[in-house]
């Protein structure tokens, strides 16, 4: 059911229910109590409910979010390339890649993307990238974890993320891509790397036109001090991908520092002028 409203209730927050999913801090006064007895109580005091409507959840399972957002945020798009992540042209459903992307030089070997970037997506995303709201991009990372588990081949080894630059994050209090990354990385019991570093500071990729941002992020990122990818494989997040330029010049920086291959996944993929 394709839901086409606003969420003026955002039901994420600091709650202690999304402290237990992130994880309890060594020194935090519930460090002591086992996870199943804390959730078990922590369910009754704070009951379930889904992070973007705010209604409850009737059966709650690893991804908080309800059946009815959960269609909202993917939307009616079922087919996307495997090489591009754009929307698959109806005379090639079935096919693996587009008409669109045969003639680009793409370094990525694969892309998984959960959604169009519009609607209650584009509503989710905005609202995930709040400090306040990380619960919800911590949903949507568990539903791009069951996608990429649902298309990707042959999963990599590692899993990564975009790096936000210092300033961008000290803003947020959070990395959105971070977040999304360590509940993929859940979801495919791989471990999250922080590979990547944000040298400089960048426009945001949104407010330029295609032309302006691949120059933009030129030279923009550079692997983290002492960390070597040799050998190994990586499974790039990002919570939009617009033209792909951003994902382009993260993997080149992986593949130039010895990965062996690089596949990218996004929760959103931008098609139109978003
Ligand atoms: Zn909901
Ligand atoms: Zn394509």
């Amino acid at each position: 059911m394709a839901v086409q409203r606003k969420f003026p209730f955002m039901a994420g927050d600091r709650s202690p229910r999304a402290a237990l999913a992130g994880g309890l801090r060594r020194d935090s006064a519930w460090s002591h109590v086992p996870l199943s007895i804390a959730r078990a109580f922590l369910e009754m005091v704070y009951p379930p409910t889904c992070t973007l409507c705010g209604g409850a959840l009737v059966d709650p399972g690893a991804i908080e979010m309800c059946d009815a957002c959960i269609d909202a945020v993917r939307g009616k798009c079922r087919h996307w390339c495997r090489r591009c992540g754009m929307p698959m042209e109806p005379m090639r459903l079935g096919e693996p890649t587009c008409n669109r992307c045969l003639k680009q030089k793409l370094p990525f070997a694969e892309v998984v993307v959960l959604g169009r970037y519009e609607g209650a997506m584009r509503e989710a995303v905005i609202a995930g990238k709040k400090f306040i709201h990380e619960p919800l991009m911590m949903a949507l990372g568990g539903l791009l974890g069951e996608q990429i588990a649902s298309r990707m081949d042959s999963i990599p080894e590692i899993v990564t993320f975009v790096p936000s630059h210092w300033r961008r994050r000290l803003g947020r209090g959070t990395v959105p891509a971070a977040t999304l990354a360590k509940q993929v990385g859940r979801v495919l019991g791989r471990p999250v790397h922080a590979a990547t570093r944000c040298v400089r500071g960048t426009t945001k990729q949104g407010k330029l036109v295609a032309d302006q941002r691949a120059a933009n992020i030129l030279n923009a990122f550079a692997l983290r001090r002492r960390y070597h990818p040799n050998g190994h494989s990586y499974l790039l997040i990002d919570d939009v991908m617009t033209t792909g330029s951003t994902m382009c010049e993260v993997t080149r920086v992986l593949l130039a520092a010895g990965a062996t291959r690089v596949c990218v996944a996004a929760t959103a993929r931008g098609v139109g002028k978003n």
